[in-house]
């Protein structure tokens, strides 16, 4: 794949006004907070798209109604953090390992009411593997998760 430079708030934008009628649908305030709003990587721009309307899209179907979802995007050093959280139902300790393999989705109970195949966790953890990047979740069960994404910066 060729790398192009991409600028993550104009992504993230895009993004955000693709998923605002199914957040304001629910009354679920999504709030972002970008270091810097030039914040740019060499990278593929679809790519990009992909692991943010994923995790967006997961944090507010998992998240009941009048509930938080939030962005967070910064560097570390030479990586790009993205960070996705919600203070949604959470993910049971003995799922979390099994969350990013294709068609996994957990209790098949509580997610029947609420569409998926459970591929969007497998599509980004590729999409991040071919990056070079990291990615990581911390959750507690009824309270909220937050997905970590990290994303090494390549020079030119
Ligand atoms: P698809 O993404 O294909 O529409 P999906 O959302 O079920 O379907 P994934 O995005 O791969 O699939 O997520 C896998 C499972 O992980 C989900 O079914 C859900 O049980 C759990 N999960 C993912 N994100 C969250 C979250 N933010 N809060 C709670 N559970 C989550
Ligand atoms: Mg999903």
């Amino acid at each position: 794949k060729s790398l192009e430079l991409v600028n993550i708030y104009e992504i993230f934008m895009e993004v955000y006004e693709m998923t605002d009628y199914f957040a304001k649908s629910k009354n679920i305030n999504v709030s972002y907070k970008f270091s810097d709003q030039s914040i740019s990587i060499l990278s593929n721009r679809d790519y990009i798209k992909q692991i943010f309307l994923n995790l967006i899209d997961n944090a507010i179907k998992y998240t009941p109604e009048n509930n938080n979802v939030y962005v967070e995007v910064y560097y570390d050093k030479n990586n790009l953090v993205i960070k996705v959280g919600d203070n949604g139902i959470g993910i049971p300790k003995e799922d979390i390992n099994r969350i990013f393999e294709r068609f996994y989705r957990v209790d098949k109970a509580r997610s029947r009411d609420v569409g998926g195949t459970g591929l969007g966790l497998a599509i980004i953890k590729h999409i991040v593997k071919s990056l070079d990047g990291t990615i990581n979740v911390k959750s507690e069960l009824g309270q909220g998760s937050e997905f970590i994404i990290t994303i090494p910066k390549k020079f030119p």
